[in-house]
């Protein structure tokens, strides 16, 4: 094993996914046409034409996904309840954006995944 000067580089992975995930970044072309909603796929990309809603075609289980987030949250809300016992407005208060922003951002990460797997697997010969 020989120390190289620089570090390992080796997860040339999928670097930008996060980034892509936040941006809405359409895998064929970059442009921020991923999106039209805050977690609704477009159905093309309005710059380059690629077909998101084939893509998204099967990934059908977001659903799913978002009802155990749902659920997850849900007891963490009572778990807290039981801890802290705030007053209700003050749940409220802080649950309902939690609760939004998580659902928001997990389903948009989940969908540029799903997007992005997708992708590579039709551009497969
Ligand atoms: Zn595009």
């Amino acid at each position: 094993m020989t120390a190289g000067p620089a570090g390992p580089e080796e997860n040339k992975g999928q670097p930008g996914l996060v980034s892509a995930a936040l941006s809405g970044l359409c895998p064929r072309c970059g442009a921020r046409t991923l999106f039209e909603g805050p977690a609704q796929l477009a159905d093309e990309c309005s710059a380059c034409g690629l077909d998101i809603l084939a893509l998204e075609r099967g990934g059908r289980f977001v659903g799913v996904v978002t009802m155990l987030l749902a659920l997850a949250l849900i007891l963490a809300a009572l778990g807290v309840d039981e801890w802290l016992r705030p007053p209700l407005w003050a749940s409220f208060l802080f649950w309902a954006p939690v609760t939004i922003a998580s659902v928001i951002g997990t389903l948009r990460f989940y969908k540029t995944m799903w997007v992005y797997h997708q992708y590579e697997e039709s551009q497969q010969p």
